[in-house]
């Protein structure tokens, strides 16, 4: 591809993900933006768990039985001049590291709140880990045909609760029974909620944000009251800053319902308008890696592990950094430095027949996988080697002691565990006294997975104990004593031999920070 085409469509791609507490809507809100990519899907595909017919591929049985598709962790679709891609964050019980480092993979997020419900505790903890990667965060009020919380303390909630400045683009006229549109502030319209099919279903606005000709609605009082709320938010809120919502440091709110998909398009087009095409990446030579690189580059966000006992392999999902992806192209894999062929490989594309199947930089590309690849790794092509900043640990908070049932095969046990925590799929604890493997996640999939492929893959059966939840808390060697140990705060090793307590609850952590007020705890993230 020419340097001017790479440009070109770089420029079009905004990769995303989704960003909410289970049930606010991003199923739906999902469906409704692959419709408008002409991506028809019979209503609840993306999701499927309760239909379970569309796992028809071969997909690990896991998966299969929970009812997540592969094809629905990378969706991809064009729309008005741009390809996007969304990347799923799974919640529920579903939710693990991988959830997280999808996160590392996007150039901006959707956050989808239920407006009847405000801030939940999912939101928050996905929030965090954007708002420490600095990309842009674009919310929706979702469920708004509901009966709401009054619009300004869900904006008070951005603020205070996520400590996000917010900006408003549009603000509800209603709610539940009483809806009647949105005052559009950014497109300086109204957008009015209709049930029946025909009419206008946008009103003007004057430069002054008075309605344009005649309408019923100038003398409604829930028309008023959103008015006089929305001209207190111009005069006394934020101002509106391209810069901050750059940064992470602003968000667009958008208020809508998914369901009866009001408001949505609206939200589409101007978080196009606004949100970043991919941009560089940092190096851990101190370079900066541009996407429109003529050199191929990207890393390996999370490993898929393929369930089914006829196919051994993985899937490595990659995020292309720069230039352009071409079938069997041979790259070299940063860690190990060893040449590998990408000939095996899916690619998320749009289903549109008309489109050039390119991967540029922005894109996702599924690397079919029998080990060589781990969590974080580099690919590149060309003589100078990249390497990609390390992707951020994350602190577990599940935790289960694991041995082998059959104390004969330790070996396989031993070696499975090796390589499924050398490629990122759990994290592995031992105890400073007693030497018990005890494993970590951030979610109950990850056990599953873990135990599911020690059989499959290593032969091995494994007896898992759940610990439960736990604070991971890491203290400085020189300040460690031993006998600050108890069953309340289990002393542990993590991988690289630093010590770490397991925190039975906050009010243990509490205690022990009274009974030790020099001692300096960390959490990871
Ligand atoms: P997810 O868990 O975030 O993917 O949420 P879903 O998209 O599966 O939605 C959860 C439930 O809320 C489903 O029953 C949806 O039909 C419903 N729902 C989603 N969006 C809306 C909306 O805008 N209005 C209403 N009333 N219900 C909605």
């Amino acid at each position: 591809m020419k340097k001017a085409d790479l440009e070109k469509e770089v420029d079009k791609r905004r990769t995303f993900a989704i960003i909410s507490h289970p049930d606010a809507g991003k199923t739906t809100i999902t469906e409704q933006l692959l419709l408008f990519g002409g991506i028809v899907r019979e209503a609840g595909t993306v999701k499927a768990k309760k239909s379970g017919n569309f796992a028809k591929s071969d997909w690990m049985e896991i998966e299969q039985k929970r009812g997540i598709s592969v094809t629905s962790s990378v969706m991809q679709f064009d729309y008005q001049g741009k390809r996007i891609n969304i990347l799923d964050t799974p919640g529920h019980e579903d939710f693990s590291e991988d959830t997280y480092r999808t996160l590392m993979a996007v150039d901006s997020a959707v956050m989808v709140i239920d407006a009847a419900k405000g801030i939940e505790p999912q939101t928050k903890k996905l929030f965090k880990i954007c708002k420490m990667r600095g990309i842009p965060i674009f919310t929706f009020m979702n469920k708004l045909d509901r009966d709401s919380k009054d619009p300004m303390e869900l904006i008070d909630q951005l603020e205070n609760v996520l400590g996000i400045e917010a900006y408003p683009m549009n603000w509800p006229i209603g709610s539940g029974r009483i809806l009647k549109g949105l005052y559009d502030r950014y497109n300086r319209r109204i957008e009015l909620y209709k049930t029946e099919a025909k009419g206008e279903s946008f009103i003007k606005l004057d430069d002054d944000g008075n309605i344009v000709g005649d309408s019923p609605l100038k003398d409604d009082s829930i028309y008023q009251d959103a008015r006089s709320e929305m001209d207190l938010i111009s005069e006394a809120g934020n101002q509106f800053s391209k810069t901050k919502i750059a940064n992470g440091d602003q968000t667009p709110v958008f208020f809508g319902s998914a369901l009866v998909n009001f408001g949505v398009k609206t939200f589409l087009d101007a978080y196009l308008k606004l949100s970043p095409a991919p941009g560089h990446h940092k190096t851990l030579q101190g370079n900066e890696v541009e996407p429109t690189s003529p050199e191929f580059s990207g890393f390996v966000f999370k490993i898929q592990a393929n369930m089914n006992p006829r196919h051994r392999d993985r899937i490595a999902f990659v995020r292309i950094c720069s230039g352009e992806f071409q079938k069997g192209m041979d790259v070299t894999l940063d860690r190990t430095q060893k040449s590998i062929r990408l000939s095996n490989v899916t690619e998320f594309m749009a289903n549109t027949r008309e489109n050039v199947q390119t991967a540029v930089a922005g894109d996702i590309i599924g690397l079919y996988d029998t080990g060589n690849f781990q969590i974080g790794d580099t690919i590149y092509t060309g003589k100078k080697p990249i390497a990609f900043e390390k992707l951020p640990q994350f602190t577990p908070e599940l935790f289960m002691r694991v041995s082998a049932k059959n104390v004969m095969k330790q070996k396989s046990f031993h070696k499975g565990i090796k390589q499924l925590v050398q490629e990122g799929a759990i994290q592995l604890y031992t105890n400073y006294s007693t030497g018990q493997y005890i494993l970590g996640a951030v979610g109950q999939l990850q056990f599953e997975v873990f135990q599911f492929r020690m059989k499959n893959e290593y032969n091995s059966d494994v007896v898992m104990e759940p610990m439960g939840h736990k604070i991971a808390r890491w203290i400085d060697p020189d300040q460690l004593d031993e006998k600050m140990s108890s069953s309340r705060n289990i002393l542990v090793r993590d991988q690289k031999g630093d010590p770490l307590f397991l925190f039975e609850n906050e009010f243990a952590e509490r205690w022990f920070k009274d009974k030790y007020p020099d001692v300096k705890l960390t959490a990871k993230l």
